[in-house]
């Protein structure tokens, strides 16, 4: 029977000799996790991995592939018999193939870890490279091919051409979790996926203000959560009514102080769900100068409120590069729904610039509102998120 199989490269992972064991064995028990009951084999060797599995699991194992954080690339290969002519017939239905898909220029890349083959690598390039240029299938180029088709001789032999670029980053599940701040924009699910990539486990929390946002500015949060779990192995995704807690804010203090406070309070109840759920930091996606309430003294009284360390891996990028990570990942176009989450409902024309932390703890003081925050605490959902392919 024909199996389906793919070589999978991992990059980071070489350069982390004090615990690469570890980091290669949560690896190796994601890939497993996320397809699992498709009747397909994950395996490291060498610092490859490998998986294989029946034909029709192909489009699960290259969608968990497109999925698993802490990989380079991928390629689905051809495993042939260790003579050149073998790897030649290979080497032709991949150039075959690319050619039909449009490439003019190819370069063979060979590697030989078996020096028990009689060819070197040089040597295997240039036999399989002829095979394809003789026919006039493509134009060699070695310096700037349009595709590369590969030839490794290992303890087996692979071909295969197009390599598919993979996540990068460490396996979720080495770096400790995290808790999200969650809203419906652009910056907070990027910024899940970007420490996901650090290798934590993310859950996720979201303030909602029925009936000022409506069901559907929840729902964008919810596909967003369904999205983030995908990469990071399922994500569990709290909900905390914040209707009161805003108009609170709204009655009780000045109006240019409103988002700044509504920071703190949601810093508040990050406080108390981190424990609950094992997070160990704080995750927001506010980037340096983005909006008002993103300037460094804003951000430091947030942080001050903090119990936990807050990550923001945005707060250098700019817009552009923030969206183009949003679209690489699909959360852009959820993300882009017209529907509103709360704070800009209640969001000042003025927002303070520089707010100072000792008056900004006044308000919050004279506001009460600490009781109210533990309510909201206790009466929040939670809706639970899992990773396995949807196809
Ligand atoms: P985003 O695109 O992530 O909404 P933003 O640029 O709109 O960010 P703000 O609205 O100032 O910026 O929010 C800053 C951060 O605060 C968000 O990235 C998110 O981490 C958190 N946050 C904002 N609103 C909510 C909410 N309703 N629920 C949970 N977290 C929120
Ligand atoms: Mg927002």
């Amino acid at each position: 029977m024909n199996e389906a199989v793919y070589l999978v490269k991992i990059g980071e992972l070489m350069l982390k000799s004090g615990n690469l064991k570890d980091f290669e064995q949560r690896l190796v028990q994601n890939a497993r996790l996320l397809i699992e009951g498709t009747g397909s084999r994950v395996s490291l060797r060498a610092g490859r991995m490998y998986v294989e599995g029946p034909e029709q699991a192909a489009a699960s194992i290259e969608f968990m592939l497109n999925h698993l954080v802490g990989i380079t690339g991928w390629a689905r290969a051809t495993v042939v018999s260790k003579d050149i002519d073998s790897i030649k017939e290979a080497v032709l239905a991949e150039a075959l193939k690319a050619k039909e898909a449009g490439y003019k220029t190819f370069k063979i890349e060979a590697r030989r870890s078996d020096k028990s083959f009689a060819l070197n690598s040089y040597e295997i390039a240039r036999l399989a490279g002829e095979a394809v240029y003789d026919r006039g299938i493509m134009a060699v180029d070695v310096h700037h091919p349009e595709i590369e088709i590969a030839v490794e001789v290992r303890e087996r032999c692979f071909v295969y051409g197009n390599e598919h670029k993979g996540h990068r980053g460490l396996p979720p599940g080495t770096g400790g979790k995290a808790l999200l701040l969650l809203s419906g924009g652009i910056d907070s699910p990027v910024a899940g996926y970007r420490m996901i990539r650090r290798g934590m486990k993310i859950d996720c929390l979201y303030f909602h203000s029925h009936p000022y946002t409506s069901p559907e500015a929840q729902q964008k949060v919810e596909d967003l959560a369904q999205n983030l779990a995908l990469y990071g192995l399922g994500t569990h995704l709290n909900i905390v009514p914040f209707t009161a807690v805003q108009q609170r804010i709204r009655d009780s203090a000045p109006p240019d102080h409103a988002t700044v406070l509504l920071r703190i309070c949601m810093m508040k109840v990050a406080n108390m769900l981190c424990p609950v759920v094992s997070a160990k930091a704080i995750i927001t996606g506010e980037s340096l100068g983005q909006v008002a309430s993103q300037t460094i003294e804003n951000l430091t009284v947030t942080n001050s409120s903090a119990a936990y360390p807050v990550l923001r891996p945005l707060i250098g990028l700019d817009k552009e590069e923030i969206i183009a990570t949003a679209k690489q990942i699909g959360t852009y176009d959820i993300s882009i729904l017209p529907y509103e989450d709360c704070c800009v409902l209640f969001s000042p024309k003025h927002p303070i610039l520089r707010a100072d932390p000792a008056v900004c703890m006044e308000i919050y003081n004279k506001m009460e509102i600490d009781e109210m925050l533990l309510e909201a605490f206790n009466n929040r959902e939670h809706k639970r998120f899992g990773f396995r392919n949807r196809l």
